[in-house]
Parts: C-alpha cells; sequence; structure tokens
C-alpha cells in the first residue's frame, strides 16, 4: 500500500486531504511543521510527500533541499496561487510536481496517481537495500521498530520515543554490527546544522538506554570508547 506524508500546517485542509487519499485506499501520515516534517521524511518510508511551502519552523523548500539531499521520495508541492518563484524554486529542488491551492480534490488523487506510478518505486527499492524485511520491521532481541508505524515494543510493549531517538535507533538497527562514530550519528540524526555538538549524540543514547535498556533490563547499545556506537547481533 503506498504510504503518504501530507505536511500541512492549516489544520481543516490537512484532515479534509487525508480523509479524502485514506478513502481511495492510501496509507497516510501527516505533519504540521517543516521539522516535524523532515524528521519524519528522513526516518521514514514514504511513497510520496505531499508538502506545502507556507511552514512554521523550517518552509517547505527548505524541507524539500534538506529531504533531497538525503533520498529520492517523490515531493508534490502545494503552493499558493500567485508563488510563481516557489514553483519554479520547487521544481527546480527536486519536486516532482506542485499543485496550486485551493485546489480541486480530483486533480491532486489524478496527479498523485501520476506520480506514484513514475516514481513510486524507490521506497521498496531502499527496503531491498538495508536488510529490513518488506514491511520495514526491524528486529533485534525483544525489540520491535516499525517504520511505517513509526513506533517501537519490546516484548509487545509500546515505548514512547522522540522522533530523534526513533532515527538513532534505526540506524543503528539499520547497520547492525557496524560502529557508527558520533559524528556520522549527529549529522544522520539531527543534519549539519548540528555539526561539532556530539555530545547531543551521548545525550540521545542516554535516553534510549533509560527507555529501553534500565527498563526491560537488556543491553541494546554497545560503547565502543573513543569510536562511537554499535548495536551487535547475537
Ligand atoms: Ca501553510
Amino acid at each position: 500500500m503506498s504510504h503518504i506524508l501530507i505536511v500541512e500546517d492549516e489544520e481543516q485542509l490537512a484532515r479534509f486531504t487525508e480523509l479524502e487519499l485514506k478513502h481511495e485506499g492510501y496509507e497516510v501520515s501527516k505533519a504540521g511543521d517543516g521539522r516535524t516534517a523532515l524528521e519524519m521524511a528522513l526516518s521514514g518510508d514514504y511513497s510520496l510527500i505531499l508538502l506545502d511551502i507556507m511552514l512554521p519552523g523550517i518552509n517547505g523548500l527548505e524541507v524539500l533541499r534538506r529531504l533531497k539531499a538525503e533520498k529520492d521520495t517523490p515531493v508534490i508541492l502545494l503552493t499558493a496561487r500567485d508563488a510563481v518563484m516557489d514553483k519554479v524554486s520547487g521544481l527546480d529542488a527536486g519536486a516532482v510536481d506542485y499543485i496550486t491551492k485551493p485546489f480541486a480534490i480530483e486533480e491532486l488523487l489524478a496527479r498523485i496517481r501520476v506520480a506514484l506510478k513514475l516514481y513510486g518505486h524507490t521506497a521498496k527499492v531502499d527496503a531491498e537495500q538495508d536488510g529490513r524485511d518488506e514491511e520495514g520491521v526491524y528486529r533485534y532481541k525483544g525489540l520491535v521498530l516499525n517504520e511505517k508505524k513509526h513506533d517501537v515494543k519490546y516484548d509487545g510493549h509500546s515505548i514512547e520515543l522522540t522522533n530523534r531517538e526513533f532515527t538513532m535507533l534505526k540506524i543503528l538497527l539499520k547497520n547492525m554490527d557496524i560502529v557508527l562514530s558520533r559524528d556520522t550519528l549527529l549529522e544522520q540524526v539531527c543534519g549539519y546544522d548540528y555539526l561539532g555538538e556530539t555530545n547531543i549524540v551521548d545525550v540521545y543514547v542516554r535516553y534510549l538506554r533509560a527507555k529501553i535498556d534500565d527498563a526491560f533490563g537488556v543491553k541494546i547499545i554497545q560503547t565502543v570508547r573513543g569510536v562511537g556506537y554499535v548495536i551487535k547481533s547475537e
């Protein structure tokens, strides 16, 4: 099933679009600001992203640029009527299409179908490359991280993680047995803005250990002194 991320701060429009897309059989997630959208887009595995340009926090064009530096998820921009420069910049930055607000839902659905047909295979290709199963689920000991549902469980118990904790755990699971340096983790979890502040990584590892290791009496993330962190296969 195609999973679409709607990035839109106007709640009514986001809700309406969500209902229409679900009615068409798509799985749908939503983000209401740029920073959340970017974190979800980078850590999740979406078939397509509908991205509003005028957003609180990081604007849509910046979200698009940072996303495209990392991955190829197809993006359709939602733009205001007269924002010609936004449309041009958006297409230059790698959006596959744009639609002008207010839009007729049938037109949006048609554009989504076209974009998915042309570009929607990328998510599946990624999944084959990095070893998670076809559902986007990572398993380790009692731990189950479901990328699509964005949830983590240990022995069936839900664990509440922030987006960054989730991303950090996912990257470590994805790179099983590979020691990742603090710089690598920082860049993947927080982006380039934070380069140099590698103690942030230690803080997130501490949070993860409190929420998983301490809570369930296990040892998931290993410290490799002077190098970084790793999850070792059993
Ligand atoms: Ca907006």
